[in-house]
């Protein structure tokens, strides 16, 4: 991992690498998953998984005590008990060439890209061309389709059958690099948790020039679950050429906060709502 993914790129306010677990530890099943969720853990468990490597970290900011009656504790606790390692490869993840930004961008349909921003010496995001325009509404569906489902689906502003070719991107929190994507003249921009403000704003800064970029929202897991897949294939090819063949499996368990989306009329059940079918595509 630390070859793939090394931890000298990650941002500096980062913490990546081992997280709990003995570096010493034989390992001969890995889960990934995106967060280590409770329900990801119990996976692991069930699995008889040794190593559970995730993108999010479990501690992130400072923790001052670890109790099983708070999340991060029990989490530590199972992680313990059960003796599996946890390993977390996060923005260093996000910038490398087999890495979260590339996977978002082959799920877009772009084939080359440059970065959409430089971030302590380290390439964030992607920009690109699609081979032909496509009306957004049809590049939005595409990728629907390529992303795993969520309550939430995808959200889009700009008018449906304007032309998209030029594309932004950046996996996770993206409401910050509004400045770059315009710079980049991307016709739309994808990315996640676009809050009302920073969106708003942007779209009517755009109105007033060609109308661009507009906005595709994405839920943070599913855009950064597609990165999953990529890290079992590299994981496995590296390991294969050492002899080494572990059983490696990608988590189906969706770890996006929402369950399900109620419109007006509807009532939340089942039927009434858009509940969550977790078959990603490529899930092994
Ligand atoms: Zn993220």
């Amino acid at each position: 991992m630390e070859r793939l993914y090394p931890p000298l790129t990650a941002q500096s306010w980062d913490q990546v690498g081992l997280v709990s677990g003995d570096a010493a530890q034989p390992v001969r099943s890995i889960l990934l998953a995106v967060d280590p969720t409770q329900a990801v853990l119990a996976e692991a468990q069930h699995r008889g998984a040794d190593l559970v490597i995730t993108h999010h970290p479990l501690l992130l900011r400072g923790l001052h005590a670890a109790p099983a009656h708070e999340a991060k504790g029990r989490a530590l606790r199972t992680l313990i008990g059960a003796d599996i390692a946890l390993y977390c490869a996060h923005t260093n993840a996000d910038v490398a060439t087999d890495g979260v930004g590339h996977a978002l961008a082959e799920a877009c349909g772009l084939l080359v890209t440059e970065p959409l921003t430089v971030s302590e010496g380290q390439e964030l995001g992607r920009v690109g061309d699609l081979p032909h325009a496509l009306p957004l509404a049809e590049f939005a569906s595409m990728l629907a389709h390529r992303l795993p489902e969520t309550a939430g689906g995808l959200r889009v502003s700009g008018p449906p059958d304007a032309p998209v070719r030029r594309v932004a991107l950046l996996a996770g929190a993206g409401d910050h690099a509004f400045t770059q994507v315009v710079a980049s003249g991307a016709d739309v921009y994808v990315t996640s948790d676009l809050r009302h403000h920073p969106a708003l704003e942007a779209r009517e800064q755009a109105r007033l020039q060609a109308g661009t970029p507009y906005l595709v929202d994405t839920a943070h897991w599913a855009s950064e679950w597609l990165w999953l897949p990529m890290v079992a294939r590299r994981l496995d090819e590296e390991l294969s050429a050492t002899g080494h063949g572990l059983d490696i499996t990608v988590s189906t368990l969706p770890t996006d906060p929402w369950d399900f989306v109620v419109r007006p009329g509807e009532t939340g059940d089942a039927r009434g709502a858009h509940p969550v079918t977790p078959t990603p595509r490529g899930a092994s």
